[in-house]
């Protein structure tokens, strides 16, 4: 069969090539993939920057944003041939730690965990996959080559859910929420927060090309410019930039008793407010700010019912391109009016 591979750590590697089987030793489901969702994570991998091959292996099979059709439904008491099915992506380390034991893969404590198409696991970027019963999500088929989102959904999913358990520690009662940056993972933010009764607001660079119709459509407001300017302070920010400038006028501008939720992973960044001064304010405003990253399987659960009560339309205008496999160069390469951008290997 064929797959999209790569050598991790190696810029320049990166091959649409023919590969043996998937090993049963990966699960008893059988899977042809239909589509794959690329991200910043594929393109850093293929950049040599990131990723990590399979134990006693020099390439890595890549992809972590699933969707697939179910050929041999294998030990899985629950599929049947033909389910549409999306994969999780990490597995707990082998310790394992205390999260890890209890299913919070996601809040792995000793970094040892495993993520297909990412650290030392094959992703889904082949015509067929394997899965073991226990790590696979069927979903409502009536999303289509629209189950790629879950992937993206979950992080957020797990990211709001952090906001809500922390909100609990004292009367509240949020009434706006901004997100920065209006990537897949930002209108994803958006679309969940706008099913909350909350006046929600979106923030990116793009003054045109898809994005602010598609925060319109939610009922939601879509600014330009600074954090600084905005004439309200949230309740909620959830960050999806990773841009050092946006986290720290964030963290100003949150409201008292705020929670702000970074989402984004970025690097670098020139720091305009003296440490003693963010923590002074958020001290004085009761501010909580949190990292959240990856998802547990009650998280994957919870995205795909939410997926499934989102508009079709709405969602389908998030995937702006698709790509075919041999063209997965392409697919990595960003333009500008690109939200979500997807390798298709079938028919969904
Ligand atoms: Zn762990």
């Amino acid at each position: 069969m064929k797959a999209i591979t790569v050598e991790p750590k190696k810029v320049g590697t990166a091959r649409f090539e023919e590969i043996p089987e998937p090993n049963a030793g990966e699960g008893s489901i059988l899977v042809e993939a239909v589509a794959v969702g690329v991200c910043g994570t594929d393109a850093e991998i293929v950049e040599g920057k990131y990723g990590w091959a399979p134990p006693g292996k020099r390439r890595l099979v890549l992809g972590h944003e699933s969707l697939g059709r179910v050929i041999d439904p294998g030990a899985s008491r629950s599929l049947k041939k033909g389910d549409l099915v999306v994969g999780i992506v990490r597995r707990p380390d082998p310790v394992p730690c205390p999260n890890c034991a209890v299913g919070e893969w996601d809040m792995c404590r000793n970094g040892r965990y495993t993520e297909r198409g990412i650290k030392e696991i094959d992703g889904f970027m082949s015509e067929r996959w394997r899965i073991e019963p226990e790590y696979v999500m069927k979903i409502d088929p009536s999303l289509g080559i629209l189950g790629v989102l879950i992937e993206p959904m979950t992080v957020i999913t797990k990211a709001l859910e952090q906001v809500v358990t922390i909100g609990q520690r004292s009367f509240w009662e949020p009434k706006s929420a901004l997100v920065t940056g209006a990537g897949p993972i930002g209108l994803l933010a958006a679309f969940r927060l706008s099913l909350l009764e909350l006046e929600v607001h979106v923030l990116d660079r793009a003054e045109g090309g898809p994005k602010p119709e598609l925060v319109r459509a939610l009922g939601a407001t879509y600014h330009t410019g600074s954090v600084l300017d905005l004439t309200f302070e949230p309740d909620i920010i959830v960050e999806c930039t990773g841009a050092g400038p946006v986290i720290a006028d964030s963290i100003h501008k949150v409201g008292e008793g705020g929670i702000l939720c970074l989402a984004g992973v970025g690097s670098g960044g020139i720091a305009t407010r003296a440490v003693g001064d963010v923590a002074a304010a958020a001290v004085l405003k009761n501010n909580v700010i949190v990292g959240s990253v990856n998802a547990n399987k009650r998280h994957w659960y919870k995205a795909s019912k939410g997926l499934a009560r989102a508009d079709r339309k709405w969602l389908g205008r998030l995937i702006t391109r698709r790509e075919k496999p041999e063209h997965f160069n392409q697919a990595l390469e960003r333009k500008p009016d690109d939200i979500k951008v997807v390798i298709q290997f079938s028919e969904v």
